[in-house]
């Protein structure tokens, strides 16, 4: 019934603490797919997008570390 979740098939997705994110882009750079940036904050579009690193990285390289998986 759930088939359009992403490569993973886990379902964790991505989720932004926007009291910590500074807007710096590096999300949306790493999983262009899944972030974008509205009003200098990373919103997540398709939390299933990204078919790279299921957004591993990005949670990774976050210098705010505002990026968990939930
Ligand atoms: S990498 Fe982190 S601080 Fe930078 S825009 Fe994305 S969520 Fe915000």
């Amino acid at each position: 019934m759930d088939r359009e979740r992403g490569s993973g098939g886990r379902g964790a997705e991505p989720v932004v603490d926007y009291g910590r994110c500074n807007g710096c882009g590096a999300c949306v750079e790493l999983c262009p797919g899944v972030f974008e940036l509205r009003d200098d904050k990373a919103w997540v579009v398709d939390p299933a997008g990204c078919g790279a690193c299921d957004c591993g990285r990005a949670v990774v390289m976050c210098p705010q570390d505002a990026i968990s998986l939930a």
